[in-house]
């Protein structure tokens, strides 16, 4: 009889168990959907594309990459080298867009510079992709990826300039992996947070031609070319 009993008991304490726990389930489930859409993997699927600054179109919907010394010349569907600006029926768009993989509040030593504002902050930020291959890379595992291939955060322009604004840098680096291959977004982003006050500097492996890059300078604050690497 107190056997049965315990047995009762146990089975109304597992039944209570279960319930609530579908309820804290529920309760927490419109926070996961939430949490879900902000994800990179719904970024993703977003696609959302910029059409290049800098390429020339060719026959047969050929394109000519003109951002940096490779100038890649890519079929319809295919990539350049750096795997992050694709052909799209005779336009070449760049795919990381407003998707940087990397976001870090870093001291302007890092980056690294030593004369230039030192002792302050630089919001830094990266997408994927590079356009070298060096085996000593220190930040292989995003500047080798496809963009499809990291986790990002979808942020335009205007919004990460609001999100340094917030966090009190007055400083944005482009690092990482080699922001040129982030162009267009490096381009609009610098382009807006100078005209609202706020330095821009680039950390780039110097990869880049002539004419792109002029055009960002006008915007840039500070530069530092070296390969990032173990050592
Ligand atoms: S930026 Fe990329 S696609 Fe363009 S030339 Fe360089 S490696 Fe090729």
């Amino acid at each position: 009889m107190n056997l049965n009993k315990a047995l009762a008991n146990l089975k109304l304490t597992l039944g209570l168990v279960l319930f609530f726990s579908l309820l804290s389930l529920c309760f927490y489930f419109p926070d996961l959907i939430a949490s879900f859409e902000n994800s990179s993997i719904a970024g993703f699927a977003q696609e959302t594309l910029k059409e290049a600054y800098f390429y020339k179109k060719l026959d047969n919907q050929n394109v000519q990459c003109m951002l940096c010394p490779r100038r890649c010349i890519i079929p319809p569907g295919k990539r350049g080298y750096c795997e992050v600006r694709e052909n799209r029926n005779g336009v070449l768009y760049s795919l990381v867009y407003a998707k940087p993989c990397a976001v870090h509040i870093d001291p302007i030593e890092k980056k690294p510079l030593f004369h230039f504002l030192p002792s302050s902050y630089a919001f830094s930020i990266a997408t994927a992709g590079c356009n070298l291959d060096c085996v000593f890379c220190q930040n292989w595992q995003i500047s080798q990826a496809r963009p499809e291939e990291v986790n990002y955060t979808y942020l335009e322009p205007e919004e990460l300039i609001e999100k340094v604004k917030k966090s009190g840098t007055t400083i944005i680096a482009y690092t990482y992996t080699e922001p040129t291959i982030f162009y267009e977004y490096m381009y609009d982003t610098a382009k807006l947070a100078k005209s609202q006050g706020i330095k821009n500097v680039m950390h780039s492996n110097g990869h880049i031609n002539e004419e792109p890059l002029r055009q960002l300078c006008k915007y840039l604050d500070a530069a530092n070319i070296d390969l990032k690497g173990f050592s």
